[in-house]
C-alpha cells in the first residue's frame, strides 16, 4: 500500500525545485526509508522527502496543504508510538539536515535537526563541552528536545531544554521563526516541552557545558532477587548524593557480551547506573557507600570517557525490535513502590526487557516549575517500562507485563514525561502537562496551527479553553 494517487502537479511542483531526495512507494530506498526504529511500526507513506534544508521543510508543507494529506514530522525516528511515520501520507525526514557548529568560546552549538545525540556528543567532545542530552546515542536531538531532555547530566546540569538558546521554527503556513528568551518567548516557552505540534523544527541553538572528557560512569550490579535490599539502600543513598551525581536504577538479564563472564549471560540483575561528571576523586567518594553495600556481582563504575558511557545502553535499544512502552512518574521510592517493582520485575519473560528508573531533581527541579512547558519538574523519579522483543514472537505476553506492572504503579504515579508516552489519548498529553499548562499550550497551538496540520505527535488540541 502507499501506493495512493500523488496529485500529479502539485507533485511536479514539489519534485522541480526540491533539493534532497523524494522517495515513493516502489522507489529502490523506499522499503528501508520507511521504516522507524520500533520495528512493531510497520506504515506505509505515499511520500517520503529527505529535505536538505529549511527550504525543502516549506516546500513539504505547501504540498501537504495543497494536496490535503496527512503529515508526519521525523528527525531521529525515535517516536515510542511511531509518530514520524504514517499511512497514505507524507513524512517530512529531515535527517540529512546534519549541520552542527561549535563555538567554544561562546560555550555554545548550533544543530540542525537531523543530528543525533551521538552526532553533537562527537562534536562538542572535542573540545570537552557537552549538552545534557539522552541515554542512547542514535535518538535524534530534535524530538528528545522539543519533549523536555532527561539523561546523565540532567541533576548537574538540567535538562536539554533548559540548556536552549534558540529554536528555528517553520510554522504551518510556511513562515521561519526564531523563538528564544526575547524573540516569540510565549513560542519559545511553548517549544521547550510542548514537542512537535508548533511547527517543524530545523535548528537548535544550546548552551554548553564543561563535560569530562573522562567522567565516572557505570553500573554497580546485584542479583536481581536483591531487588528490594538495593532499592531501600538507594533510596537512602540518593538523600545525600550531591547533584552532580545522576543515576538510574536498572532491572534488566545482562545480554550477552564478550566482556562479561559467561555464567553471567542472561542472568537476571539489578543495576544502580552512575554518572559523575566532575573531580573522578570526589565521585569516588560519592559511590564509595554503594560499592560498599553488599558484595556487588559486578563493579563497572570506573573513569572512562563520557561518550563512551553515553553509548552504554546502545546495544540495549537496536533498531528493528518490537518495543512497548509504559512510564510514570513517582515522588519517592516508598515502601509500596519497591515492592511492586520489586515483585515485577522478575516477571518478564523477555530477555530483552530492561527498564529504568530515573532519579530526577538537582538542576532539574532549580528551574520554575513554570518557566517551561515541560512538567513535572518536583518529580522523584521517572519510570520507563520498556517491553522488549526481537520480533512479534512473545510481544503480546510482553507488553501486557508492561501495563500489568504499570497499572500496579498507576496509584503513586504524580505525572508522565511527555516522550515515553504511546498512544494513549488526550487526558494523558494532559496529564504530562498538567491541566494549567495544557489549556496555555492549547492557546499557543491555536495561534500557530489552529488547523492541527501538525497532530502526529503528543497532539494538544488546539483550542482558546
Ligand atoms: P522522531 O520519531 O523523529 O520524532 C518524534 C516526534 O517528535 C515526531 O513525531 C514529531 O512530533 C516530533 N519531532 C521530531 N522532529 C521534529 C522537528 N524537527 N520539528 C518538530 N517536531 C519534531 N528521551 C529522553 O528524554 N531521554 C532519554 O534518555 C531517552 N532515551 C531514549 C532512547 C531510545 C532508544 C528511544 C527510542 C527514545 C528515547 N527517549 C529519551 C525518548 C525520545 O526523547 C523521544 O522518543 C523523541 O521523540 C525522539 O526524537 P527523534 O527525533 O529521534 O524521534
Amino acid at each position: 500500500t502507499g501506493a495512493v494517487g500523488l496529485d500529479r502537479a502539485a507533485f511536479r511542483d514539489l519534485e522541480g525545485s526540491f533539493r534532497g531526495r523524494l522517495v515513493r512507494p516502489g522507489d529502490p530506498s523506499y522499503r528501508q526509508d520507511r521504516r522507524v526504529w520500533n520495528g512493531s511500526v510497520d506504515r506505509f507513506p505515499a511520500l517520503i522527502a529527505h529535505c536538505a534544508g529549511v527550504a525543502d521543510v516549506v516546500a513539504v508543507l505547501r504540498f501537504v496543504r495543497r494536496t490535503g494529506l496527512e503529515l508526519a514530522v521525523r528527525s531521529g525516528g525515535h517516536s515510542f508510538p511511531g509518530h514520524s511515520v504514517c499511512d497514505d501520507g507524507v513524512v517530512a525526514d529531515l535527517s540529512p539536515m546534519k549541520g552542527i557548529r561549535v563555538d567554544p568560546e561562546a560555550r555554545t552549538v548550533r544543530v540542525q535537526a537531523g543530528v543525533l545525540l551521538g552526532e553533537m556528543d562527537r562534536e562538542t567532545q572535542r573540545f570537552g563541552l557537552a549538552v545534557p542530552s539522552g541515554v542512547v546515542t542514535h535518538t535524534g536531538v530534535a524530538g528528545l528536545t522539543l519533549g523536555g531532555g532527561i539523561g546523565w547530566l540532567m541533576r548537574k546540569y538540567g535538562l536539554t531544554v533548559d540548556q536552549l538558546l534558540s529554536v528555528d521554527l517553520v510554522t504551518a503556513d510556511g513562515g521561519l521563526v526564531t523563538a528564544g528568551a526575547t524573540r516569540n518567548e510565549e513560542l519559545f516557552w511553548g517549544l521547550r516541552g510542548g514537542g512537535g505540534n508548533f511547527g517543524i523544527a530545523t535548528e537548535f541553538e544550546f548552551r554548553l557545558h564543561p563535560v569530562g572528557p573522562v567522567v565516572l560512569a557505570g553500573p554497580v550490579v546485584w542479583p536481581m532477587a536483591e531487588s528490594a535490599r538495593v532499592m531501600h539502600f538507594y533510596r537512602d543513598w540518593i538523600e545525600q548524593v550531591p547533584d552532580g551525581m545522576t543515576t538510574a536504577v536498572i532491572h534488566r538479564r545482562l545480554l550477552p557480551s564478550p566482556d562479561l563472564p559467561r555464567e553471567l549471560h542472561g542472568r537476571p540483575v539489578v543495576m544502580v547506573v552512575c554518572c559523575w561528571a566532575g573531580e573522578v576523586d570526589e565521585g569516588e567518594r560519592v559511590v564509595r557507600p554503594l560499592r560498599d553495600f553488599g558484595p556487588p556481582l559486578l563493579d563497572l563504575c570506573a573513569p572512562r570517557p563520557f561518550v563512551e558511557h553515553q553509548a552504554m545502553l546502545d546495544p540495549s535499544f537496536p533498531h528493528g525490535h518490537w518495543y512497548y512502552f509504559r512510564s510514570c512518574n513517582v515522588h519517592r521510592l516508598g515502601d509500596r513502590v519497591i515492592d511492586i517493582t520489586a515483585a515485577h520485575a522478575p516477571r518478564s519473560a523477555s530477555p530483552l526487557t530492561s527498564f529504568p528508573v530515573f532519579h530526577l531533581g538537582g538542576a532539574v527541579a532549580r528551574v520554575g516549575a513554570e518557566e517551561t512547558a515541560f512538567d513535572g519538574r518536583d518529580a522523584g523519579h521517572t519510570f520507563s517500562l520498556n517491553a522488549t522483543c526481537a520480533t512479534e514472537r512473545g510481544f503480546a505476553q510482553e507488553r501486557q507485563w508492561a501495563r500489568t506492572f504499570w497499572t500496579a504503579l498507576e496509584p503513586f504515579e504524580t505525572g508522565v514525561y511527555v516522550n515515553f508516552l504511546m498512544d494513549e489519548g488526550e487526558d494523558r498529553v494532559r496529564e504530562a502537562y498538567g491541566t494549567r499548562k495544557y489549556l496555555r499550550l492549547r492557546a499557543l497551538k491555536e495561534h500557530y496551527d489552529p488547523g492541527n496540520l501538525f497532530h502526529l505527535n503528543q497532539n494538544v488540541v488546539p483550542g482558546r479553553h
